[in-house]
């Protein structure tokens, strides 16, 4: 932790509640607005979060609520089509084969994302279900074990019972599946321009602008500098750059994040046909397959498992759908949707996915500039933890918690230079 120490958190804490609850006397302004926007705490260092995508809108927005001055800066904006987080939509479920502590990540936030809706009065999470049929066995053994453990509700059907449930679906050939009923969908890019303007309601300062270390002495960075030259007085910065982390912090992270495309499409309904909307169909997660999210408001979008994955600069590359994934997608709706069989393609996107080495997240403090941290290394499965993850960055930041497990995970230390073939994960 940098100059931070508990005392000087409790200090700051103690300020900020102070301040609220003396104008909530004074009555200067209704409750509502003060809730709004949290005083700045004292001695607590101004931080500069580069990259409003998932990881760092959400830390923003939790830091600023912890009472830090925050200013979120991104090179595209908030939502931006280049951008990992920037899709219609993503997947959330807690099924994570055996790593216990995703799946416990994902059921605590699926009540923050229920409670920050509430909170920004805007529908963002789809609770349809997902479906996963044929998962390898020990897969599946594990996530039954896990999912009975942290009582996260779940049942095992077999191709009958889906067709019964869901007769509209295509369930030949499967064994069994997995489903989880409080699984589904969450809003993408609308969340984060939610988030940004929730932040900037409570204060936070939203810029659009490309950042990267400036001066350091002693240990610590001394400024920011933008892409103009400008230089920027920061007393923090966390870097939330996504596939761009190589980019931002070339010499550190170099190698540590696989930046590959992914082809989503979404497949259009027949006129006043709900057969495939969320309310009526789960999302269908089929590992090696692909997957998909039944419609929204936007189509039925099919994420089809290709046959290879190519690598992506993430500002230069066009992001034009392929017809080999066009094609996989059109052959993944034949088995799963036979209602949508010779319906158009509405939309599509090629999207940024940011692996790491073993697909853990990275959130650490840079190893030699310790005011300067970095978020990120969603590898297919950041967006859901999006709000968590939030919470849990400022938390450490600022010193109000630091977890193990979790910090011992993420380390920079505990990752690697890449080899081998990313997974996607929903
Ligand atoms: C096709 C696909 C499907 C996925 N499906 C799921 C899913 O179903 N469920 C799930 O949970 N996750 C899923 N993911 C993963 C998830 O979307 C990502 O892990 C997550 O969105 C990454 O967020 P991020 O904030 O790290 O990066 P980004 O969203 O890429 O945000 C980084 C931001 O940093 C900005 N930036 C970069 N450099 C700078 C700089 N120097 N200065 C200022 N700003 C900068 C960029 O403009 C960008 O907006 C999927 C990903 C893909 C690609």
């Amino acid at each position: 932790m940098d100059s931070i120490n508990r005392r000087t958190v409790l200090t700051w804490i103690g300020t900020a509640a102070g301040a609220v609850a003396s104008s909530s006397i004074a009555g200067a302004e209704p409750l509502a607005a003060q809730a709004k926007a949290p005083a700045i705490g004292r001695n607590l260092p101004d931080v500069t979060v580069l990259g409003a995508g998932a990881f760092g809108a959400w830390t923003a927005l939790c830091l600023r609520e912890r009472g830090a001055k925050v200013t979120l800066m991104d090179s595209y904006g908030a939502g931006n089509a280049r951008q990992a987080s920037g899709d219609e939509t993503r997947q959330i479920r807690c099924a994570y084969g055996d790593r216990e502590i995703y799946s416990r990540w994902a059921l605590e936030a699926f009540d923050i994302w229920h409670r920050r809706q509430d909170e920004f009065k805007r529908r963002l999470i789809f609770a349809n279900g997902v479906l996963s049929p044929n998962e390898p066995i020990e897969q599946y053994e594990a996530e039954k074990r896990i999912f009975t453990k942290l009582k996260i509700p779940f049942e095992t059907l077999s191709a009958e019972e889906c067709k019964k449930r869901w007769p509209q679906g295509g369930f030949e050939g499967d064994e069994r599946a997995l489903y989880e009923p409080k699984a589904g969908t969450v809003k993408a890019r609308e969340t984060l321009i939610a988030v940004t303007e929730v932040f900037v309601q409570k204060g936070g300062t939203y810029k659009i602008g490309m950042g990267s270390l400036g001066a350091s002495a002693g240990g610590k960075m001394s400024n920011l500098k933008l892409q103009d030259g400008t230089k920027v007085d920061t007393g923090m910065a966390v870097f939330a750059c996504g596939p761009w982390l190589p980019t931002a912090l070339p010499n550190l992270l170099n190698n540590y994040i696989r930046r590959t495309r992914s082809e989503v499409f979404y497949v259009g309904s027949p006129a006043g046909d709900t057969s495939y909307t969320w309310e009526r169909f789960p999302n269908m997660w089929h590992g090696g397959g692909g997957y998909s999210l039944s419609d929204v408001d936007y189509g039925y979008k099919v994420a089809p498992s290709g046959p290879g994955s190519l690598t992506i600069d993430p500002d230069t590359d066009e992001r034009i759908v392929s017809p080999i994934m066009w094609e996989m997608a059109r052959r993944f709706v034949a088995h799963r949707c036979p209602g949508l069989v010779n319906q158009p393609i509405v939309a599509s996107r090629v999207c940024n996915l940011e692996n790491s080495d073993n697909e853990h997240f990275i959130i650490d403090q840079h190893p030699e500039l310790s005011n300067v941290w970095i978020a990120g290394g969603g590898s297919g499965h950041g967006f859901k933890m999006g709000p968590k993850t939030g919470e849990y960055i400022a938390d450490r930041i600022v010193g109000i918690a630091d977890p193990a497990e979790e910090k011992g995970l993420f380390a920079l230390s505990a990752h690697k230079a890449i080899g081998g073939r990313p997974l996607v994960r929903g």
